[in-house]
């Protein structure tokens, strides 16, 4: 019997990928491996589910085994691959191997953790996936206090959300500024005036030092000697994409996992796409790209070899508070900034020395003027 193409996760990247396989090849068997329940869900929906009033449930859009069916897939749920044996074509879980025709890692990013003194460590809620968002759900019944740890794009996601659902929210970050690597300044403080006029309150440039259960909650004691009370904490500090065991196996790992524009790793049956991988050096923890590496890992996968391209890839940040579109400039491109507008209605534009637009922040009114923008916007990997 012919071995499988094996795609490990099944968040975005590795159900976007089967299906966009299943378009090209309806036959070679497909089997997919995740650690969670392998529930189909749009993971950018976690930091909306209190404004739309949608639990885990709700935000639940097919069962693993209607996934199976549509992709006529074999799906292995609470199942984690624990190793990888690439000179045999074949992975591990546990004590059991599993042969593979080619590997797809579709594994993730993980959320990074700090300890925390004092004993309320086990109310301290990361949100990456749909069970962490159901735990949190179930341990917010009842209660009012929130404090976010973390202030870029997800934190100012979930402070927006959260008050939307009634919550009081305190967000706690050592920066500067909200969003600091996303955002120009200006943009920031429009940003973080929509969301404290909601009745969000930012404390920029402490670090949580303990978190102490007391009778009412609990009382969060920042490193500037400020003490906050809150009945639970979200971590929003950030995410690092899984490169361990595909370190452990030999693979070429820097951010993420490393690959070509065709998404193949320094092995040439075992491929990476999604948050976990770096392609061609560049990492992205969004969307848009994981989409367009599903569509060309598949024909590759399908035998014809194709290599990925990334346009020009905007970000709508979900902060209704304060709309906001942003295209980060690429990194290699020197800029100047020109700020225009007042208030919450900015358009920020970063310019090359030739007058080209290589990135911009807008927020409020001016996100109207995205479309046009964006057609100026160079490629991200043409
Ligand atoms: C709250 C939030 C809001 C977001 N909003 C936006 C947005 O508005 N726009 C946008 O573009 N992006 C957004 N993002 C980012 C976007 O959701 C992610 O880039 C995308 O969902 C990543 O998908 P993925 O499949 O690569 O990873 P994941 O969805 O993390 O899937 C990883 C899979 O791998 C499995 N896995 C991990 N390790 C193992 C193992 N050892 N064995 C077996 N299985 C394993 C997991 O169980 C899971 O099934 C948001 C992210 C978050 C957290």
């Amino acid at each position: 019997m012919t071995s499988p193409v094996v795609i490990i996760g099944t968040g975005l990247a590795g159900y976007n990928l089967a299906r966009e396989f299943r378009k090209l090849d309806a036959q070679t068997p497909l089997l997919l491996i995740t650690a969670d329940d392998g529930r189909s869900y749009s993971k950018p929906m976690l930091s909306t589910g209190f404004a739309k009033q949608k639990d885990a449930d709700g935000l639940c859009m097919a069962e693993p085994g209607a996934m199976a069916e549509q992709l006529n897939a074999e799906i292995r749920t609470h199942t984690r691959i624990s190793g990888i044996d690439p000179g045999h074509k074949r992975l591990w879980i546990g004590e059991e191997a599993v042969e593979y025709r080619d590997l797809v890692l579709a594994w993730g990013a993980q959320t990074v953790q700090v300890p925390i003194e004092g004993d309320g460590g086990d109310r301290v809620f990361p949100i990456n996936d749909l069970e962490d968002y159901a735990r949190f759900r179930a341990a917010a019944v009842g209660k009012q206090r929130v404090l976010i740890l973390g202030a870029g794009l997800i934190g100012c996601e979930f402070a927006n959300d959260m008050s939307l659902g009634g919550f009081e929210v305190d967000v706690v970050a050592p920066c500067e500024q909200v969003m600091p690597t996303l955002l120009h300044p200006a943009a920031a403080t429009a940003v973080q005036a929509g969301l404290e006029g909601l009745g969000v309150r930012f404390h920029l440039g402490p670090v949580l030092t303990r978190l102490q259960q007391v009778p009412l909650g609990l009382e969060a004691h920042l490193s500037d000697g400020s003490v906050i009370a809150c009945d639970l904490v979200v971590s929003a500090i950030g995410l690092r994409p899984r490169t361990d065991l595909a370190a452990a196996a030999g693979l070429q790992t820097n951010r993420g996992v490393c690959v070509d524009r065709q998404l193949r790793t320094s092995h040439a049956n075992i491929f990476a796409l999604g948050d976990c991988a770096e392609v061609d050096g560049i990492n992205l923890l969004y969307v848009m790209p994981l989409m367009s590496c599903a569509r060309a890992l598949a024909q590759t996968l399908a035998g014809k070899p194709t290599t990925v391209a990334y346009g020009p890839m905007p970000i709508t940040v979900k902060t209704p508070a304060c709309p906001l579109v942003v295209s980060p400039p690429p990194q290699v491109h020197e800029g100047t900034w020109q700020v225009e507008g007042q208030g919450s209605d900015l358009k920020v534009l970063c310019i090359d020395a030739e007058g080209k637009l290589l990135g911009y922040a807008l927020t409020g009114a001016a996100v109207m003027e995205k479309l046009a923008l964006n057609r100026q916007l160079p490629a991200v990997m043409a």
